[in-house]
């Protein structure tokens, strides 16, 4: 199972046999999470929301219908979404005198409530989250995880007294974001999206993408400053210290959780199958007796002995003593499932008063005293986690390229690279790159000032900016 050669064969493999994911549901598009993979999915929420709850969101949970009237208030973003949009019109055999849609994001059913929560300045800033499913009839090929008609996302909305406290907002979602992302030890671009190319109604949208396999970026999360937009079509106001009415100006922003998991399987996976940072592995170390004739007793009970001191200290140990499996089997398939350490105990460990610990990133093995072997445990997490993410961080170093010219540009796109190019800002330009190379320019670094070194690569005018140009989901 080659991950670099059939990223594509290796992703679907491993996220049915390490049950993550499982894409035979009879509605295209719509995908289960198995055990495993919910599991994951549901520690990456965590600390997400985590995150959020410190940094001032309160948890809601909205309802998943809009009806057509609050949709249809913005008229950029319905725009940008209505061709997505699933209606519900029928309930039983009668036709709804209004009809009803599934959120495709949740602006539309937020900001009605706004409008009632917010009076006042003391009401501001006013700071909330929500875990969701949301709909998005999607036209694109669809791939679990990465492109779904019905994906899993946590997503936030923020109402502040003015652009300047939108602004200050954007900074700390991207700062938790990036958190998050750091915890998964994940390497990621943070861009300003072209204007073409914003979340339809925002002032600007900024968007974490990383590097996926098979070269196409992957967009994990974005961030978007709303500015007064969406405040002026709801008529979201409060009075302000003056007694003065005044919009507010609002941000939102959203992490996907089946992309967030598709980069962290993408990016640290290996040919054996997952390689998990432990801060998200269900289970994060899996003891395996090795018995032999005559000493089957002993072994149990000391791996039982290794498993209580790992509980004991709140690790998440499993004993894999099952009698059906060979201890090779079992190794193969706690390595699919990427559980970060294994260990192996047999005659010898217990005579010895030791185990052998193997680590899932390297498979190399190393002995530990049964007095230290939590904190040998935890001393190789943390060498996993660092040596996880510097190896993401470095591939997406190298993933990255620069062009002067369209041919040489292509010829960087056939290399699945994310390429960097001069660029004038324009759209034509940036249609006539899609169009000849079939990359797409994703945006320009997010507050990290790069000078252009030629003209633009389309119309070979002055270029105003650096941009980014890659293949995508
Ligand atoms: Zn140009």
């Amino acid at each position: 199972m080659r991950k670099d050669e059939d990223f594509s064969e290796w992703f679907d493999r491993v996220i049915l046999e390490a049950q993550i994911a499982d894409d035979r549901y009879p509605v295209k598009g719509f995908t289960v999470y198995t055990g495993w993979g919910f599991s994951i999915a549901k520690r990456i929420i965590g600390l997400l929301e985590d995150k959020l709850e410190e940094g001032g969101h309160q948890p809601m949970q909205f309802p998943v219908v809009i009806p057509e009237d609050s949709f249809m208030r913005e008229a950029e973003h319905i725009a940008g979404f209505s061709g997505e949009v699933f209606w519900i019109t029928h309930a039983g055999d009668r036709k709804l005198e209004r009809r009803l849609l599934l959120r495709p994001t949740s602006e539309t059913a937020i900001y009605p409530l706004f409008k009632i929560w917010i009076r006042s300045h003391a009401d501001l800033p006013f700071l909330m989250h929500q875990t969701c499913n949301v709909y998005r009839y999607e036209t694109k090929a669809t791939r679990p995880l990465y492109r779904g008609r019905e994906f899993l996302w946590n997503e936030a909305h923020t109402a502040h007294a003015d652009y300047g406290g939108s602004e200050g907002q954007v900074r700390k979602a991207v700062e938790i974001y990036s958190h998050v992302y750091d915890q998964l030890g994940l390497s990621y671009l943070i861009l300003k999206r072209p204007d073409f190319d914003r979340f339809a109604g925002a002032v600007y949208s900024l968007a974490f993408d990383t590097w996926n396999p098979d070269g196409k970026v992957n967009q994990i999360g974005t961030v978007h400053e709303l500015g007064e937009n969406f405040a002026k079509a709801f008529e979201v106001t409060y009075e302000d210290e003056r007694g003065k009415q005044r919009h507010v100006s609002t941000t939102c922003y959203g992490m996907g959780i089946g992309r967030t998991l598709s980069a962290t399987i993408a990016h640290h996976g290996d040919d054996h199958g997952l390689v998990l940072p432990p801060v998200v592995a269900p289970k994060q170390v899996v003891i395996v007796p090795i018995p032999f004739k005559g000493s089957e007793e002993a072994v149990a009970g000391y791996a039982r002995e290794i498993e209580g001191l790992l509980k004991g200290d709140g690790l998440r140990a499993v004993l894999d003593d099952a009698d059906r499996l060979r201890p090779g089997e079992k190794f193969y398939r706690w390595e699919m499932f990427g559980v970060p350490v294994r260990i192996e105990v047999g005659p010898r460990e217990v005579e010895e008063r030791s185990a052998t610990l193997v680590r899932r990133d390297t498979l190399e093995r190393s002995k530990a005293e049964l007095g230290g072997i939590v904190e040998a445990v935890r001393g190789l997490f943390d060498e996993i986690y660092l040596s996880l993410r510097d190896r993401s961080w470095r591939r997406l170093e190298a993933e990255i390229a620069e062009a002067d010219s369209l041919e040489e540009l292509r010829a960087r796109m056939d290399e699945r690279r994310i390429v960097k190019v001069n660029w004038c800002g324009g759209p034509d330009c940036a249609s006539k790159i899609k169009d000849e190379v079939a990359g797409e320019v994703r945006g320009t670094l997010w507050e990290r000032e790069e000078e252009p070194t030629g003209p633009c690569i389309g119309c070979g005018g002055a270029a105003k900016e650096v941009a980014y140009v890659s293949r995508t989901y």
